[in-house]
């Protein structure tokens, strides 16, 4: 018969699973999120009165860290705007894999007082020190490069790939060493060193593809996790980890079929670093046209369907609110508005359906990339508030592109387009747009919200 305990475990679990299908749709997330942290805080609970395994005194510590951490990431997640929250999840993330790791540390040396022989265990600490090293530093490094605290060219060294590959074999080789010799001096040695890999393993990718890597770390703090519970026997932790693993996997290639590149593509690319071809500063040929609030207020007044495309601008500029008043104004004189999201636009996956969840816009007006590009031949307006490499048809017709093969919104095939943006500067991925010298498009220049503003304003004007 099931313990109590491991009833409430199958509940926790239960709730794991409940809350990351939720989770799937902007509907139902914030219920998802809130199973999912019930589900986590009875696991934590009930393994207080059933300790796993070891020193039943630990109660001091185990709550005085719960109590600094959880203020710390209370704090943080109070205070973080939704452009830093990748930022904030790589931190949390990091935390995550630093904890393994330390945890592998203690049941090392646990491991070799004990006389204990058994290679399956120390095989298991090892590894777990080794994910939990590389999730942890790589990824610290992977928050300070989207915080744009480093730049990558200050951190890609010359043949980076090669060094990686050697690095590799060494830090394998100390791990297998440390398993021959059950030295705490090999095993510092091994953690260092694949705290080091961790480092040089994101070093390379390019400043765009971090949202991506920190979900493959994601995976890997998951899986260092699974391990860990091997070592304590607890499913729960297993479970969890696994979860986590498998979970970022799947959001990984999610990402990277977004992309239409491959895993490989993204950690060997360099793609979007911070200084290729056309980056920051540099500004693209051709001739533009501007528009006016005004204008762009006549030209959304009279269409009958409009369709607003946000991207990381929309973010950056908090246009959402202004985004919805002129939706609002535009649905009393019958035009039907909607929003074309894109997979990855902004700067995490579903980055767009918060912001717009946000100021509660209908989901049924959320439409995506597919259903979008299929009637993009009846709108008669785009707004593309704030995006840019999401709607650059150097990806469906310029073969030498290095976001070419990457699934679009193809606005260019609707009759206008507006694009909100406060310069002619590229965007993430830093190569040029020539959808801003297309015949039916006209550029809006100032901060996005600002625009909306005034549109709205112009739109009152009309009627
Ligand atoms: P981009 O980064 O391509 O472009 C954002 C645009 O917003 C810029 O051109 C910028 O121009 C403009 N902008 C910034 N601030 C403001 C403001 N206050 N007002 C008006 N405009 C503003 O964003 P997209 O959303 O189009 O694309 C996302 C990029 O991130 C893609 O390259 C994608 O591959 C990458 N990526 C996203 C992931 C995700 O999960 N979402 C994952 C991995 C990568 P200006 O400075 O001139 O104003």
């Amino acid at each position: 018969m099931l313990a109590i305990y491991e009833i409430l475990y199958l509940i926790s679990a239960i709730c794991f699973i409940i809350g990351l299908r939720k989770l799937s749709d902007p509907r139902t997330a914030r219920v998802g999120n809130l199973t999912a942290a019930f589900g986590m805080g009875l696991a934590i609970l009930v393994s207080f009165v059933v300790p796993l395994e070891g020193d039943h005194n630990n109660y001091i510590w185990i709550i005085g860290s719960l109590l600094i951490g959880g203020v710390i990431g209370y704090m943080a997640a109070l205070k973080v705007q939704m452009t830093g929250m990748p930022q904030l999840v790589s931190i949390f993330n990091g935390l995550g894999g630093g904890s393994a790791m330390l945890l592998a540390g203690t049941e090392f040396l646990k491991y070799v007082n004990s006389g204990n022989n058994n290679t399956i265990i120390l095989f298991v600490i090892v590894f777990t020190a080794f994910v939990g090293a590389i999730s942890f530093s790589g990824s610290i490094l992977a928050y300070l490069k989207l915080d744009g605290k480093v730049k990558d060219k200050n951190v890609i060294l010359p043949y980076h790939q090669v060094i990686n590959v050697i690095l590799l074999i060494v830090t394998i080789y100390f791990g297998y060493k440390t398993m021959e010799t059950q030295s705490a001096t090999d095993f510092m040695v091994f953690t260092i060193l694949s705290l080091v890999y961790g480092i040089s393993f994101v070093a390379p990718i390019g400043g765009a593809d971090m949202p991506v890597v920190i979900s493959l770390l994601n995976s890997i703090t998951g899986i260092s996790a699974a391990f860990a519970g091997f070592i304590y026997h607890s499913q729960i932790m297993i479970l969890g980890g696994i979860l986590v693993g498998a979970s970022g996997t799947l959001l990984t290639l999610m990402m990277c079929n977004a992309m239409n590149r491959s895993i490989w593509n993204v950690i060997i690319g360099g793609f979007g670093s911070s200084s290729p071809k056309g980056s920051a500063g540099e500004k693209e040929d051709g001739v533009h046209q501007e528009a006016t609030a005004q204008d762009v207020a006549i030209m959304a007044n009279y269409a009958q369907k409009v369709l607003v495309v946000p991207g990381y601008g929309m973010a950056v500029s908090q246009a959402q609110k202004q985004a919805k008043e002129l939706d609002e104004l535009l649905a009393k004189n019958d035009v039907e508005v909607v929003y074309g999201i894109h997979p990855v636009a902004g700067r995490m996956p579903g980055h767009m359906n918060v912001i717009l969840a946000e100021v509660d816009i209908s989901y049924d007006k959320l439409l995506d990339l597919e259903d979008s590009n299929s009637m993009m031949d009846e709108v008669d307006l785009v707004l593309v508030v704030g995006a840019n490499d999401v709607v650059n048809p150097a990806a469906v017709e310029d073969k030498s592109s290095n976001i070419y093969g990457m699934p679009v919104l193809e606005v260019w095939k609707a009759k206008q387009v507006i694009v909100f943006k406060r310069s002619m500067n590229p965007g993430y991925a830093g190569i040029s747009n020539p959808l801003f010298f297309r015949p039916n498009t006209k550029m809006l220049f100032g901060d996005a919200g600002s625009s909306l503003k005034k549109i709205a304003e112009e739109v009152k004007n009309l009627n």
